[in-house]
């Protein structure tokens, strides 16, 4: 591990303040995907900002209705938070599906919209990639492709965005509060996270020196017709191969709202407007659902190793709607799919 050194943050202020000196700064929460990538060499900040004891710990009511997380409630917290099961159960769910209990103890939300790919070519720093080090090659393209995308990835990068709260986030409409050296600003979250393009090694629209303070969820809640199902290699813990997040809202046996985002498939939760609009008004049926699988793959391309993960997903979309339509989504308790 490169030598580093450490400041505890006692405010905002002096977290932003530590983080605008020279050097490679990053921020630290629950450090268990930061510490790893340091310790594999593939991170090496010079300087490290400790923000746990930052005042970010709440989940608030928001005056229109919603909620707000502060970055540092940890996983666990916001899934065990009973407003969230009551309101926002597909996130709760989300977030029970990924890792293990005690990582859930120690993770923030702040630090698992932030996490990093889990492309192993990325964490081997004796091969080529161009997410670690920006024009020397993608060891992926022609290599051990299983796990990765399968939408949206470019010739530079095809690896996939790991999280599952991330991909409930992403079908729920939140936004990200975030504080820098200019001041606020609130970030949608479907402009958070990026695509690869020519410049992969940029994963999200943060600017450097931002430090995320918030993510609120608006008031649409989706709690009755909803699944987070996530398809994966073993039931305890692993990443997903594809995760789907639905949320439906039925009226008089007709879909009136929808919201669908799916991940493992991507280099970012992956949601495609057209493709809930294609539910609107539609009866909550095996036909309807299909239509919507089609669209979303049509554009779909494998890497070889990961060809099966086009037929794994259209599976994985109607399925998820079904059970959503149905409301009885996935449990994280017993994983398996009904
Ligand atoms: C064995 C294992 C299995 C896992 N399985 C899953 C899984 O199945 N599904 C899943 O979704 N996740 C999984 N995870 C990932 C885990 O959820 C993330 O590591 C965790 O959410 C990161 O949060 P953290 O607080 O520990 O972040 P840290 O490691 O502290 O930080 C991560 C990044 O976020 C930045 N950061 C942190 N907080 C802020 C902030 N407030 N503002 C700006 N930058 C910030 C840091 O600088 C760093 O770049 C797994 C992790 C491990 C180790
Ligand atoms: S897929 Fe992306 S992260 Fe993986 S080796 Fe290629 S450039 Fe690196």
């Amino acid at each position: 591990m490169t030598p580093f050194t450490y400041t505890r943050a006692n405010s905002i202020d002096e977290a932003l303040r530590a983080a605008s000196g020279d050097g490679a700064c990053k921020f630290i929460a629950g450090g268990t995907n930061l510490l790893d990538l340091m310790k594999e060499n593939v991170e090496q900040p010079t300087h490290l900002i400790d923000v746990t004891r930052l005042p970010l710990k709440s989940i608030e009511e928001t005056q229109d209705g919603g909620l707000m997380l502060g970055a540092l409630t940890t996983n666990s917290q916001v899934a065990h938070d009973p407003r969230v099961q009551e309101r926002y159960p597909l996130l709760a769910s989300a977030i029970s599906a990924g890792a293990s209990p005690q990582l859930r103890n120690a993770a923030t939300t702040g630090g698992n919209l932030l996490q990093r790919t889990r492309c192993f070519y990325f964490y081997d720093t004796a091969v080529a990639c161009n997410k670690r080090k920006p024009g020397s090659g993608c060891g992926a393209i022609g290599g051990k492709n299983r796990i990765h995308a399968i939408l949206g990835a470019s010739e530079q990068c095809i690896a996939t965005h790991p999280s599952d709260m991330c991909v409930a986030l992403a079908a729920l409409r939140a936004t990200i509060q975030v504080v820098g050296p200019d001041g606020k600003r609130t970030i949608a979250f479907a402009d958070f996270h990026r695509l690869p393009q020519d410049r992969p090694h940029v994963d999200t629209t943060l600017q450097p020196g931002e430090l995320i303070t918030a993510v609120t969820l608006p008031a649409e809640r989706f709690a009755t017709h909803y699944t987070y199902l996530k398809l994966r290699d073993r039931l305890s813990f692993s990443f997903a191969l594809v995760s789907v997040a639905a949320a439906l809202q039925i009226e008089d046996e007709i879909i009136v709202q929808a919201r669908l985002a799916l991940g493992g498939v991507a280099h970012k939760p992956w949601r495609e407007l057209a493709a809930e609009k294609l539910l609107i008004g539609q009866v909550p049926n095996r036909q309807a659902f299909g239509a919507v699988a089609e669209h979303i793959l049509s554009g779909a391309q494998g890497q070889g190793d990961n060809d099966f993960k086009i037929e794994l997903a259209r599976r994985a979309i109607l399925r998820a709607l079904a059970q959503a339509a149905a409301a009885t989504p996935q449990s994280q308790i017993d994983k398996r799919i009904k």
